[in-house]
């Protein structure tokens, strides 16, 4: 009999919340990371009371009442709604594409106005079907909101001309004829109070959890600890590479503690010109109605990974995506591997994304071992 039924590799999100499952169906779990934290990229780090969101801002929305349901049941979260603010050479624009967006540019003042407005530049362009990011974007919004505010961030982002890029990245944004600034559609929306930690801690409350641990060091002993392993690494990474490697965008993060209050009066301010060298500056502390004296932000620098950075995004373009179903194809003669997560699913996942899929799986797996 072996020590415990799931060895778990990633304390992220699909980690702790299969983990959670596990232990409420009477299994025992090990999770490992080869961070010396837990939480994976929600992971925040205390800084004078101030939680700094240490892998980039995260902003928990979803629809589905089911997951609002199941993270409410660890934490409480707080009432915060994104509404990031895009600077352009000193131009200030609210976002998403909105009333306000439309009136900064063109001081139009009605949705009427704002319509025909965007209706005579798209026509213009006579984009039928769109076929990649800039197509795609142009049809939707004409040309100067593309131009100042999506080409240049999108191309410093992705590292890639927009014409090269998948037209679903651009899907992510609303176009909407109201002054609302909400970034996302969803019905439910915030931060946990007290920040992600606490949500991934009680997750991962009855696990035995071991840190500084790199699955590929210790393979073999690792796997002799379990019946079965979850594995939420990088998917090309668990079979050596073998058909080549899959793409990823990285970030660097620069972050600074400074002794005033109030920098930019905004959690999330994006950079949308292409000479600012970073894409957007983080203040933490309005993720939580801070009321400290100093305040923490982070600059986010963009920059193509290697095997020294952190894989952030997945670049769900055509070519890594065929490459991705030929390293799904092998996982599926894996019996007793269960692969879950953005790193093990190569796909550009959000947190609620993230945690339906973990339940799903869990409930598959849990059912089928009773
Ligand atoms: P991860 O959090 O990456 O966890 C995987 C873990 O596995 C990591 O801790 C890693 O160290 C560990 N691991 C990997 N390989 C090994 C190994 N060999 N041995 C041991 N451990 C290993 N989502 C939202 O919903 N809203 C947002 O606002 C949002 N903002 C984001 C901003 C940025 C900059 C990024 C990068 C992502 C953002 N996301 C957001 C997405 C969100 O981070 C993910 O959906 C979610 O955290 C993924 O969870 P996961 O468990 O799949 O992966
Ligand atoms: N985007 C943009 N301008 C902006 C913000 C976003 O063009 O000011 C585009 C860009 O291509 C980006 C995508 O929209 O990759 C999704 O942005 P979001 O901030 O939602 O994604 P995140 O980087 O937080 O995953």
């Amino acid at each position: 009999m072996k020590n415990y039924d799931y060895l778990v590799v990633g304390a992220g999100l699909f980690g702790a919340v299969f983990s959670n499952e596990a232990h409420k169906a009477g299994k025992k779990c090990l999770v490992i990371d080869k961070r010396n934290h837990i939480g994976g990229n929600v992971y925040c780090e205390n800084v004078e009371g101030i939680n700094v969101h240490k892998y980039g801002a995260h902003i928990f929305h979803t629809s589905n009442k089911e997951i609002w349901d199941y993270v409410n049941s660890f934490t409480e979260f707080n009432r915060y709604t994104n509404s990031p603010v895009a600077n352009y050479k000193g131009e200030l624009y609210n976002l998403p594409f909105n009333m306000n967006t439309f009136y900064q540019l063109w001081k139009v003042t009605t949705p009427e106005e704002a319509k025909k407005k965007i209706d005579e530049q798209v026509s213009r362009l006579g984009i039928t079907n769109p076929q990649n990011l800039e197509e795609q974007a142009l049809s939707l919004v004409g040309e100067d909101i593309y131009h100042k505010l999506i080409k240049e961030y999108t191309e410093k982002q992705w590292g890639r001309p927009a014409r090269e890029l998948p037209a679903f990245i651009i899907k992510r944004l609303p176009l909407r004829f109201t002054f609302d600034n909400n970034y996302f559609d969803d019905k439910y929306q915030g931060i946990p109070v007290g920040g992600y930690n606490v949500l991934v801690e009680k997750m991962l409350a009855n696990a035995d959890v071991r840190l500084g641990v790199d699955f590929f060091e210790q393979r073999n002993e690792l796997c002799a600890l379990a019946d079965k392993v979850v594995y939420t690494g990088m998917i090309d990474q668990y079979f050596d590479y073998r058909f080549g490697k899959l793409e990823y965008r990285s970030l660097r993060f620069e972050h600074q503690h400074l002794p005033i209050a109030n920098y930019q009066g905004n959690a999330v301010v994006n950079y949308t010109d292409k000479e600012t060298p970073f894409t957007r500056i983080i203040e933490h502390k309005h993720f939580e109605f801070g009321t400290q004296p100093s305040t923490v932000i982070t600059k986010e620098y963009p920059e193509e990974w290697t095997d020294k950075q952190e894989p952030y995004y997945p670049i769900n373009d055509s070519k890594n995506d065929d490459l991705y179903k030929k390293y799904r194809e092998l996982s599926l003669n894996e019996s007793n591997v269960i692969f879950g997560g953005r790193l093990a699913e190569y796909k550009y996942y959000d947190m609620h994304h993230v945690i339906a899929h973990a339940l799903k799986k869990a409930r598959v797996e849990l059912d089928s071992a009773k």
